[in-house]
């Protein structure tokens, strides 16, 4: 939901959309009344309290005054209310009042880890919002119309309950850069909704009062599927599906052919409630499991001293490469960096002196190689770098590249102006074959003996593996 119609420094503008977007909902929502005076769906009050917690800076007397002021003045000039537009409105006020209260303080979260808890805070505000309103909402109406206060109070209660619990969770997790047709886009991954709309067919078959859950299956199936956001819009459809079939007589929820009396439709609305609870709790858990892999996949993948890729994070990356196809053909070549004497900096001025020089020597590998290849510490003191498609010269260039400029600029330890040194060893071959690991794993141990040679040599050195002597007939170039 993109609502960059709204600026917080522009609150004439503000008052203005508010008001044109409440009078046409309101509209909307008055064109869908029953024969009695209460309308089928009144979304407007869930949706504008979407916009109230996702722009904290609305929640202040004067928005809400212009959203009341634009209710007042659709109810005057379409349904003919004079003072009821006034008093029955204040209803609507109030669900937005205590729903948006409840909500504000975690829609931080709503985004965030926290989701679990956000997400279930839903409930609890749009029932106490639904209470309120209701009792406001049913007082009003039986004084002008009047109605029997009970009957009032549960039309009410159920349609604002119902349609707050089944649009809050969607308005509230939907992206800003909506992602509905990559969700959709793989085959498979359509089956959870034909299996939803399959399921609302069985529904109207079969009828009865255990009809109303049927979809749950469905709807679980798509929450473990899809993201948060398209599972609470799968679910807010069925229930408004499940609504508009039950009012026509298309579902029969009673059994039998009657007509369908108010109260059952009461009951109808609570049922599909309490039916959207369930697939919202398994969508955020899924949520919640799907970030937590994330993070996870994030931390074993890179080193969380110098933020270079970590020894799983390289191998990861080669296979997304080799999925990609981006391997092919393709001559890759392995330069293996260590330090040289790093003990000795441990020894004279500490780990943390260490553990600068790491970071230091990191980032001067990675503005040397910068987007041409990848850089890995490989463990202790020890960095690869991947490069692809180089030549001797240029191989041996770049090699070169990064050992005078870790040698040239001196490292600040306690005050002290001290030179660094690395030895190289390189090896290059393709990364082809029956497994890209091993492959990758001959080039590294091609590299080491490369390695071994510039220590033994006296360090500070690069050393190229020679281009007869390969570690395989089959990897090598
Ligand atoms: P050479 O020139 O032969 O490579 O000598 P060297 O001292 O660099 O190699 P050696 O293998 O003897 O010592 C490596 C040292 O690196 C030992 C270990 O304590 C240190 N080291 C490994 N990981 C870290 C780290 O994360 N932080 C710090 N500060 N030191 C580390
Ligand atoms: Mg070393
Ligand atoms: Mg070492």
């Amino acid at each position: 939901m993109q609502f960059a119609l709204l600026d917080k420094d522009k609150p004439h503008r503000n008052f203005f959309i508010l008001f044109f977007f409440t009078a046409f909902f309101c509209f909307i929502g008055g064109h869908l009344r029953q024969p009695a005076e209460l309308s089928l769906f009144w979304p407007i009050n869930a949706l504008l309290t979407a916009i109230f917690v996702r722009f904290p800076w609305l929640h202040r007397p004067r928005y809400y005054l212009v959203c009341y002021g634009a209710m007042v003045f659709n109810d005057t000039l379409f349904s003919g209310w004079a003072i009821p537009a006034f008093t029955i409105n204040g209803a609507n006020i109030v669900f937005m009042l205590v729903a948006v209260s409840m909500l504000n303080p975690r829609a931080g979260l709503i985004n965030a880890s926290g989701r679990v808890k956000s997400a279930l805070s839903i409930f609890p505000a749009c029932l106490l919002a639904s209470v309120m309103c209701a009792s406001w909402g049913a007082l009003a109406q039986g004084l002008r119309f009047n109605e029997q206060l009970l009957p009032a109070w549960s039309d009410w209660f159920s349609e604002q309950f119902s349609t707050g619990v089944l649009l809050l969770p969607f308005l509230l997790t939907l992206p800003r850069r909506s992602t509905l047709l990559s969700s959709l886009g793989h085959g498979q991954r359509c089956w959870p909704v034909l299996m939803l709309g399959m399921s609302i067919g069985a529904a109207v078959i079969i009828g009865g009062g255990g009809s109303l859950s049927f979809p749950v299956p469905a709807l679980i199936w798509c929450a473990i599927s899809y993201p948060l956001w398209l599972t609470s819009g799968l679910t807010l459809l069925t229930g408004i599906t499940e609504i508009i079939l039950v009012v026509h007589g298309v579902m029969n929820i009673q059994g039998d052919d009657s007509l369908l009396p108010l109260s059952h439709l009461a009951s109808a609305r609570l049922g599909v409630a309490t039916v959207a609870i369930s697939p919202l709790i398994v969508a955020v858990s899924m949520d919640a499991i799907r970030q937590l892999n994330h993070q996870l996949t994030l931390r074993a993948n890179h080193d969380f001293l110098t933020r270079q890729f970590s020894r799983s994070g390289l191998y990861d990356r080669l296979h997304q490469l080799e999925r990609a196809q981006a391997l092919r053909g393709r001559r890759a070549s392995v330069l293996l960096i260590d330090i040289d004497h790093f003990k000795a900096i441990n020894d004279n001025y500490g780990h943390d002196a260490g553990d600068a020089v790491l970071v230091d020597v990191a980032q001067r590998m990675q503005q040397t190689v910068d987007q041409s290849g990848l850089v890995c510490r490989f463990g202790g003191e020890e960095f690869l770098v991947l490069l692809f498609d180089l030549d001797e010269t240029q191989l041996l260039e770049k090699a070169e590249g990064i050992r005078r400029c870790i040698m040239q600029q001196k490292f600040m330890l306690r005050g002290n102006a001290v030179a660094v040194t690395v030895s190289i060893g390189v090896a290059s071959g393709q990364l082809a074959g029956v497994s890209v690991n091993d492959a990758f794993n001959r080039l590294v141990s091609a590299a080491d003996k490369q390695l071994f040679i510039s220590k033994r040599s006296g360090r500070n050195r690069t050393t190229l593996m020679p281009e007869n002597v390969k570690p395989t007939a089959d990897t090598l170039t």
